[in-house]
């Protein structure tokens, strides 16, 4: 069976974890070649070695405007081009409320979830336009849509990635290029453990614990789990959403609708 993206080249950044990792995956199981771009570079290159001839690392903090475009450049000197820009790399923090967070804190958080795929799809641009176009996708999240969900530099950061997302759009979608967002919900990856400082095995508990959490809360009794988005951002790069720009695709589990209700539609109207 053709995978849906024999032929296409991506570059993923945030790549070495999980929602990077296995959007990295599925990827590579659907036919594309992937730079997987990251500051891990022992993940790296054990990413490398998994899926030889399918995966470059390029070790890319996504605050160097130089180490974004020589990842966006490996696509092309290892694989011939560049089809598909996922900005997915990311932090949490523990900033607090808006009394205390720093100028610092608010640059830092802005420089890697906003500045940071802002860059990123400027440079992809002119290589997209040398394929002919190409699809962009910016992970944002649910709290860049409510408050509640994340610190408040972090959402609004990702209310950000959502709006320049749409602005992006408009400007490149008349040459081919798509740009779309991506709002994961609560997903069972490293970040919380990661905001927290926590050695690995700590936090590998913790998302499991947070995920399982949301999980009796959310409409959709599920774990949230990084194939949940990667199958996301599968649909956003590849042909199957020709006709989508501009949209911000929201994959909670439905928590965003509000809380889980009880009323069992077979047990009649209880009114
Ligand atoms: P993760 O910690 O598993 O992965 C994040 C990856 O980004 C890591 O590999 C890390 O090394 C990389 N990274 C961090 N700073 C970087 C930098 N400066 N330059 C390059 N790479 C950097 O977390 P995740 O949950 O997979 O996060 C991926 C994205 O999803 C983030 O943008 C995050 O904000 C977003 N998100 C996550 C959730 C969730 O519940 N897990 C919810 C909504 C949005």
């Amino acid at each position: 069976m053709a995978g849906r993206l024999d032929g296409k080249v991506a570059v993923i950044t945030g790549g070495c974890s999980g929602i990077g990792l296995g959007t990295v995956e599925l990827f590579v199981a659907e036919g594309a070649q992937v730079v997987a771009a990251d500051i891990q570079d022992e993940k790296g290159a054990m990413l490398e070695k998994r899926f030889e001839g399918r995966v470059r690392y390029a070790h890319c903090d996504v605050t160097s405007e130089d180490e974004i475009k020589a990842a966006l450049d490996l696509a092309k000197s290892a694989f011939g081009g560049l089809d598909i820009l996922f900005n997915n790399a990311g932090i949490s923090d523990r900033m607090g409320a808006i009394t205390e967070v720093t100028a610092d804190g608010w640059n830092w958080i802005f420089d890697i979830l906003v500045r940071g795929p802002a860059l990123g799809m400027k440079h992809a641009v002119p290589l997209m336009l040398e394929r002919g176009g190409g699809s962009i996708i910016n992970t944002a999240s649910i709290a860049g849509l409510q408050a509640g969900f994340g610190p408040i530099a972090y959402s609004t950061a990702k209310a950000g990635v959502i709006h320049m997302s749409r602005c992006a759009a408009a400007q490149l979608s008349p040459q081919k290029i798509r740009v779309n967002a991506i709002c994961p919900g609560l997903i069972a990856t490293s970040i919380f453990g990661a905001t927290l400082g926590m050695p690995r095995e700590g936090a590998d508990q913790l998302a499991a614990m947070v995920a399982q959490n949301a999980a009796s809360a959310q409409p959709v009794p599920k774990a949230g789990l990084p194939d949940d988005i990667a199958q996301a951002a599968l649909y956003l790069a590849s042909d199957a959403s020709a006709f989508v720009s501009g949209i911000h695709l929201v994959v909670d589990g439905g928590i965003t609708v509000g809380g889980r209700h009880s009323w069992d539609p077979n047990a009649g109207s209880p009114f």
